[in-house]
C-alpha cells in the first residue's frame, strides 16, 4: 500500500494526508515549514540540461508555511460514511457481545436508531457485529443489552491516526504524543 505523507499547519496541527508526490511539490514551492522523521523517501525528479535526473527527499511528517492550511484545520473532522475509522476506534469489538470479528462480519450500530432521529456521528455510532445489530433492529439500547464501551468522538490527532493507512513509525509518533487519557488508542 502506497506511503502517505503526515501534512501539518505550522502550528503542528494535522491538515491531512497526502501523496509523496503532492508532498514533493510543496518541498518544489519551498512551502515546507519545517519535517520530521527519519524514514525518508527519496523520489526522482525531471532531468537537467546533462541528463543528471534529480533527486527529492520528503520527510513523512511536514509542517506547511503561513496559512494555507489554516482552512483545513478549521473544518469539522465527521465520521463519514466509511466503516474503516468507526472499527478502528472500536478496535473490531462488538459493543453488544464484546466478539471481536473481521470487517467484513462488522457494521455500523447507531445507538439511538436512525429512524429515531439518531445522528450519524461518532458519539452515537457503535461497531456491531452484524448478528447482533440484526437482533437490535431499531430497538432502544435499553430494550436491548447495554453498551460494553461508550462511544466517543476522537480527538484530532486520534481522528488521524484512524484515517490513515500503513502509518509510518515517525507519524505514529507524532500523532500519538498528544492522546488524551480516555483513548483506546494509546498503547
Ligand atoms: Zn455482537
Amino acid at each position: 500500500m502506497m506511503t502517505q505523507i503526515l501534512v501539518l499547519d505550522v502550528a503542528g496541527r494535522p491538515a491531512k494526508w497526502i501523496s509523496p508526490n503532492d508532498a514533493a511539490i510543496y518541498y518544489a514551492n519551498r512551502k515546507v515549514a519545517w519535517d520530521l522523521g527519519d524514514e525518508t523517501l527519496t523520489l526522482r525528479g525531471g532531468h537537467d540540461r546533462n541528463g543528471e535526473q534529480s533527486l527529492l527527499t520528503v520527510k513523512p511528517v511536514i509542517a506547511i508555511a503561513g496559512r494555507a492550511m489554516l482552512g483545513s484545520v478549521r473544518q469539522e473532522l465527521p465520521l463519514g460514511d466509511q466503516n474503516h475509522m468507526l472499527f478502528k476506534r472500536d478496535r473490531h469489538m462488538c459493543a453488544y457481545c464484546g466478539g471481536v470479528f473481521a470487517p467484513k462480519d462488522l457494521s455500523r450500530d447507531h445507538v439511538l436508531a436512525s429512524s429515531r432521529g439518531g445522528p450519524n456521528t461518532f458519539a452515537n455510532c457503535v461497531t456491531a457485529c452484524k448478528k447482533c445489530n440484526g437482533e437490535k433492529g431499531d430497538k432502544l439500547v435499553e430494550q436491548f443489552r447495554p453498551l460494553l464501551y461508550v462511544p466517543y468522538t476522537p480527538c484530532r490527532n486520534e481522528h488521524f491516526i484512524l484515517q490513515g493507512r500503513n502509518i509510518l513509525a515517525d507519524q505514529m509518533a507524532y500523532l500519538s504524543l498528544k492522546l488524551p487519557q480516555h483513548s483506546r488508542l494509546r498503547s
